[in-house]
């Protein structure tokens, strides 16, 4: 079976073409993509012509679904068919405001997919999807009732990343139950996880970094997200590369009476030159920050200093929340690649249960593998992004059932 996932931006078209055999195994046989994509419809065209060109399908007819990493919808989330069921694309165009630069994207696209794939299953896995159990009290924001009945709440997003974590991180563990758990999540609902075997005896706590351009932590119980960073958009929560993260509220009526700055400015600065950008002044990108910091540069030591602050606020929330972890992941850009960003947020923590094996932490880079020491009560693990599994994986789920 193919599946195709389609990553849409505002001007790019990403695609990945996954292989599952009937063990239900997948293989990625292709990835590819487009910039300064004017017409979604040629993209489709484009992408279909490289994979034949290049022997991956025979005819449009091979592609079996397509897969989508959407955001997030008005009163909408979970995986669904979004070729069948109107309620996507409405859901999408509905919040179309609190993620201009995904929502209209996927939207538009996959009408697109529509007419140009009459008949192939379309799949739209909401970013907010893992979210969708998490206690009424971590997802509200205390705004009267009629922002509230707007949608104005916490959602949560990397919804695909952090599932991926709590699912492997599971296997890591020798919790198969709590694995398997995880993979019928979307199907199943959180009934099924009161009968797993062991689970109400001992709890599998998880706390998940995602660390990179855009950054979220994750408090995961019996592979069940409590609670999150990120609230009503992707804006929220850590400082992210350009976007601002968390702030106050009152900034913004302040900086526009004081600085004379418009709401448009406001929202383009909020969302361009804020994040690790706005407090380095160097770049977006950490790699560049870091260089920076080694040379002296004191606003680059600042951005590295905050956002490490940032991740370990949200992580005490969750040791708390958890009354403890058994696990914590890092995982994305950062996560994966910066052994001194990790050893940063686990400083200090063997009080809590975490005690990192400094060795271990600095040869590990890219790849899958264990960093806390031999006898950390918790253990420290990196586990790369694979969101477009994630996708791929829940898309032929979402067709099984
Ligand atoms: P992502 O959004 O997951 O692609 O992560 C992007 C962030 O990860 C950027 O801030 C990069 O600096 C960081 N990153 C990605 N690859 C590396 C690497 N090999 N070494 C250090 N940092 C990296």
């Amino acid at each position: 079976m193919n599946i195709l996932v389609a990553n849409l931006g505002s001007t790019s078209f990403k695609f990945r073409l996954f292989r599952f055999d009937s063990a239900g195994e997948a293989v990625l046989v292709a990835k590819g993509g487009y910039e300064r994509v004017t017409d979604y419809g040629q993209a489709i065209d484009d992408c279909l012509a490289e994979l034949k060109s290049r022997g991956h399908v025979r005819a449009a007819a091979d592609v079996h679904a397509v897969g989508f990493k959407t955001v997030l919808g008005k009163n909408l989330t979970g995986c669904l068919r979004a070729d069948t069921d109107e309620r996507v694309i409405v859901a999408l165009e509905e919040f179309r405001e609190i993620a201009p630069a995904h929502n209209p994207p996927y939207a538009l696209g996959i009408r697109r997919f529509r007419e140009k794939l009459p008949g192939v299953p379309l799949v739209a896995l909401f970013e907010t999807a893992f979210y969708q159990w998490m206690p009424e009290a971590a997802t509200r924001y205390a705004v009267p009732a009629a922002w509230h009945e707007a949608g104005v709440r916490r959602y949560g997003f990397h919804g695909a990343s952090h599932k991926f974590v709590a699912e492997r991180s599971a296997e890591l563990l020798g919790r198969a139950e709590v694995a398997e758990r995880v993979r019928t999540l979307y199907r199943a609902g959180p009934a099924s996880l009161a009968v797993g075997a062991g689970l109400a005896v001992k709890p599998l706590r998880v706390i998940s970094c995602h660390l990179g351009g855009s950054s979220s932590v994750t408090g995961i119980r019996d592979g069940v997200a409590i609670g999150t960073s990120m609230g009503l958009s992707p804006q929220s929560g850590l400082p992210q590369n350009n976007r601002v993260g968390d702030l106050d509220s009152a900034a913004v009526p302040f900086v526009m009476k004081t600085l004379g700055l418009s709401l448009a400015e406001v929202e383009r600065q909020m969302t361009k030159e804020s994040g690790l950008l706005g407090l380095s002044g160097v770049g977006n990108d950490l790699r560049d920050i870091r260089a920076a910091a080694e040379q002296g540069n004191g606003r680059a030591q600042l951005a590295l200093a905050v956002f490490v602050h940032s991740v370990r606020h949200w992580l005490g929330a969750f040791l708390l929340e958890l009354g403890g972890c058994d696990a914590l992941v890092f995982t994305a850009g950062i996560g994966e690649n910066n052994p001194d960003v990790r050893a940063a947020i686990c400083a200090d923590l063997a009080d809590l249960g975490l005690l990192l094996d400094a060795d271990k932490n600095s040869a590990l880079r890219g790849t899958e593998g264990e960093i806390s020491a031999v006898g950390s009560p918790a253990r420290i693990f990196v586990i790369p992004a694979n969101e477009e599994l994630v996708v791929a994986r829940e898309t032929v789920r979402c067709l099984a059932a």
